[in-house]
């Protein structure tokens, strides 16, 4: 019988944590797992997605027993570090309509606009504070090369009939942002930013408030399938009867998901509070901003006036090594320092109080695959954000709970739902030297790109290999 081997994370302590986790304040951690216990459900890692799973299936079945097992706390991965750019798949409705058709890919768009209603509502009605501002996200140009990056999407959103979008020019995103050396693109009207980490605690509270059982720093180490599944942890196990893999990137550990996944850094800086510059410079919204280069830029203004500015730092993980860089960069965040003055030549002399990383999880056609592992009916899991999840787990947590109900439905019958139909990723260590190369390629063509230089024929080439768009 296969049994399956987790790497756990490497932690991350003190100020390696995201300025977002630090922000929310420590919350009482539940007790790691010990002795032997059984649930209905059991799902492994404490993000958006294990979360939305938890409640979605809680919502269906509310005497269900589910329990997270989550190797930090709740919201210590991808989900409590993120950019807190809250927008809807309508800016990748294209992808999606090449590899789930276009009835589909509508489909889901929506579903994740519906998304952003349900957070406007749990804030409204005081279930979570989220610093959630549906201010707008703004997808903008800097340079020759980025302009009109969003067009297909733009062209197909308003062929559908869906007014999502609207067109912007120089005047107005210097406005809105305060920066002009961004001066085309679109904003989606209902999106904007959050504080990541509260989200995903207020998640947790909603959660443990519906009766899921939650243990923190509780990594699962094995995975012993059968009709009951046994996941063995440090102190304990957890047998069940249905199992939903929620772990991000850190499943890149099983080796069929691996084939399908690579796993890449991103790395954020949040700087002093710098309410009267900002106020003074004129952004004062909530918006949340991205440019269109291939590492692309993502920036907010917290409420409290700090500028969070991220890029995609190209960095690649070789298979499921996620160490410790992915916590923290080694550069001491000189690219986002060298961008931000680039955007902001105001705040060139601002304090970087805080710099973390992530690790994002890429398929090679950039969109999620949800399924159950290979001979295992009752083992799910949902991979393959690529980056973009706030209002993407949301959905994640339907179709998931729907795959666990065994129900036929709009869910379950996704076509994001079928690990086979996908592309797979040559194995390592092919990929991670493939990759290594393509990304340095991006990185020349980016850097050139920005300040509309020419790009080498050669780099060009080498860039265009890239998985997905
Ligand atoms: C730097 C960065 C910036 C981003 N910016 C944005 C953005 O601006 N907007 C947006 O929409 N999306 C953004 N994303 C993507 C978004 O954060 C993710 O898609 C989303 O958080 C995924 O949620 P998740 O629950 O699948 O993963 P995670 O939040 O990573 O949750 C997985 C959990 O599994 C746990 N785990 C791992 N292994 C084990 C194990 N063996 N046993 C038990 N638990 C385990 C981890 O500790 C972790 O808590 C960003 C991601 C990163 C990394």
């Amino acid at each position: 019988m296969t049994h399956y081997t987790l790497r756990s994370p490497v932690l991350a302590k003190g100020p390696e944590r995201s300025f977002w986790l630090q922000d929310a304040g420590a919350s009482p951690i539940t007790p790691p797992l010990s002795g032997d216990q059984t649930a209905d459900v059991a799902i492994v890692g404490g993000g958006y997605t294990g979360l939305w799973t938890a409640l979605r299936l809680k919502e269906q079945q509310p005497d269900l027993r589910v329990t997270i097992l989550e190797a930090d706390c709740c919201g210590a991965g991808a989900s409590g570090r993120n950019g807190g750019q809250v927008h809807s798949w309508f800016a990748e409705i294209d992808l999606l309509t090449e590899v789930v058709g276009e009835t589909e890919a509508l489909s889901l768009c929506c579903a994740t606009a519906d998304a952003i209603d349900e957070l406007e509502s749990l804030q409204a009605s005081g279930t979570i504070d989220m610093d959630l501002r549906l201010d707008g996200w703004l997808w903008t140009a800097s340079s020759r090369a980025q302009e009109g990056a969003w067009q297909k999407a733009l062209v197909m959103t308003q062929a559908l009939g869906e007014d999502r979008f609207v067109l912007l020019d120089a005047d107005e995103i210097a406005r809105r942002t305060g920066s002009r050396a961004s001066y085309m693109g679109i904003a989606e009207r209902k999106a904007g930013t959050v504080q990541p980490a509260k989200l995903a605690i207020g998640l947790r509270q909603l959660a443990l408030s519906r009766g899921v059982i939650i243990h923190e720093r509780t990594p699962v180490t094995a995975i012993e399938p059968g009709t009951t599944v046994t996941l063995r942890t440090p102190e304990g196990s957890l047998k069940a009867g249905r199992v939903v893999l929620a772990a991000n990137a850190w499943l890149a550990s099983i080796p069929e998901l691996l084939r399908c996944m690579y796993v890449v850094e991103s790395q954020i800086v949040a700087t002093e509070p710098v309410p009267d510059l900002l106020d003074e410079i004129g952004w004062t919204g909530g918006e949340s901003i991205c440019d269109a280069q291939a590492h692309v830029l993502y920036y907010q203004r917290t409420p409290k006036g700090r500028v969070v500015f991220g890029r995609g730092s190209g960095k690649i993980a070789y298979g499921d090594r996620i160490g410790a860089s992915f916590n923290r960069g080694t550069e001491q965040a000189s690219d986002n320092r060298r961008e931000l003055g680039r955007v902001y030549p105001e705040l060139k002399t601002a304090r970087i109080e805080h710099d973390w990383s992530g690790p994002i999880d890429c398929t090679a056609d950039h969109l999620p695959i949800f399924d159950h592992l290979a001979g295992q009916p009752n083992i799910f899991f949902g991979i393959g954000f690529n980056g973009t999840g706030i209002a993407q787990t949301p959905v994640a947590g339907h179709i998931l709970a729907s795959l666990v109900l065994g129900r036929d439905d709009r869910w379950s019958r996704s076509a994001l739902v079928g690990i086979s139909r996908r592309k797979t990723l040559p194995p390592e260590p092919v990929r991670y030297l493939g990759a290594k190369l393509v990304r340095k390629a991006i990185r020349l063509r980016n850097d050139a790109e920005i300040e509309n230089r020419r790009v080498n024929p050669v780099v060009r080439f080498i860039s265009e290999l890239k998985p997905g768009r």
